[in-house]
């Protein structure tokens, strides 16, 4: 599932793969991953919105990439496009049974947006309606800006998940970058104060990392994929050796979520 290094990947590819370059022409291979509206389903499609998206494209070359969290935003001079990832959505270089739409750059060549599940999309917009978007209800960048302090009784894993108290991480960073930390993720939040440092130093150190791994590869990769490698020390290692204290990964779960964690060296 995408978190903040994989959004961030997809947004430095895009800016790779169209830096000087036009739009000839787009390709809308399912429609269903056009809509009008952040939150709409695929079944909701509109032709309006593929019209608009179509203009906002076709001829042009885009401004700016920007993202905050998980949230990545398109800017083009006439207009700016929300993408949606979802769950399983990329922009790749590379066509696959799962493409839903292409641009056809004036090189000859070719971006793809693949979703499986269908669950991400194109929505169109005004470029004041797109910066807006991008951060509405969400709190700090947990890469470009200090991670805040944390109060309260909640779990630090759960918190770490909220996006309106920081925004990126999400149910797998959050664990590694507690692991990373040597934090307990039922540790509660406020406890987290006199340890701010080792936290914020692990969520840096999870983020840099990831962002290092995913962009060796010109197309993201989720470790949910099939036969995808999993590069992370605790996340799905449930009885496995800690690589750093060498006792057991476990599992637990948190508001629903898996938390795989050490209780050898997570205090
Ligand atoms: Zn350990």
């Amino acid at each position: 599932m995408p978190e903040l290094p994989e959004v961030e990947t997809c947004r430095r590819s895009l800016d790779r793969w169209t830096r000087d370059r036009r739009v000839d022409r787009i390709e809308f291979l399912d429609p269903r991953s056009i809509r009008d509206r952040r939150g709409d389903r695929p079944s909701a499609a509109s032709e309006r919105a593929a019209d608009r998206v179509r203009e906002i494209v076709t001829g042009h070359s885009p401004v700016a990439t920007r993202r905050h969290g998980k949230r990545l935003l398109w800017t083009w001079p006439r207009g700016c496009l929300l993408l949606h990832l979802g769950m399983t959505g990329k922009w790749t270089r590379l066509p696959s049974p799962f493409t839903k739409l292409r641009l056809h750059l004036d090189d000859g060549s070719a971006i793809n947006f693949a979703d499986p599940r269908l669950l991400g999309g194109v929505v169109p917009c005004t470029a004041a309606a797109g910066a807006a978007w991008l951060v509405e209800g969400l709190g700090p960048d947990a890469w470009d800006a200090p991670l805040p302090r944390f109060t309260g009784s909640r779990p630090i894993k759960v918190a770490l998940m909220d996006q309106a108290r920081v925004a990126g991480l999400g149910n797998l960073h959050a664990a590694e970058a507690l692991w990373r930390a040597g934090i307990d993720p039922r540790c509660p939040s406020g406890d987290t104060t006199s340890r701010h440092e080792a936290l914020e130093a692990g969520v840096r150190a999870q983020l840099g990392l990831a962002l290092d791994e995913l962009g060796e590869n010109d197309e993201i990769t989720y470790v949910e994929e099939a036969g995808a490698a999993n590069p992370f020390p605790v996340y799905q290692r449930q009885g496995e050796a800690c690589p750093r204290c060498a006792g057991e990964i476990a599992r637990m779960v948190q508001a629903g979520r898996s938390t795989y964690w050490c209780p050898g060296c997570q205090r």
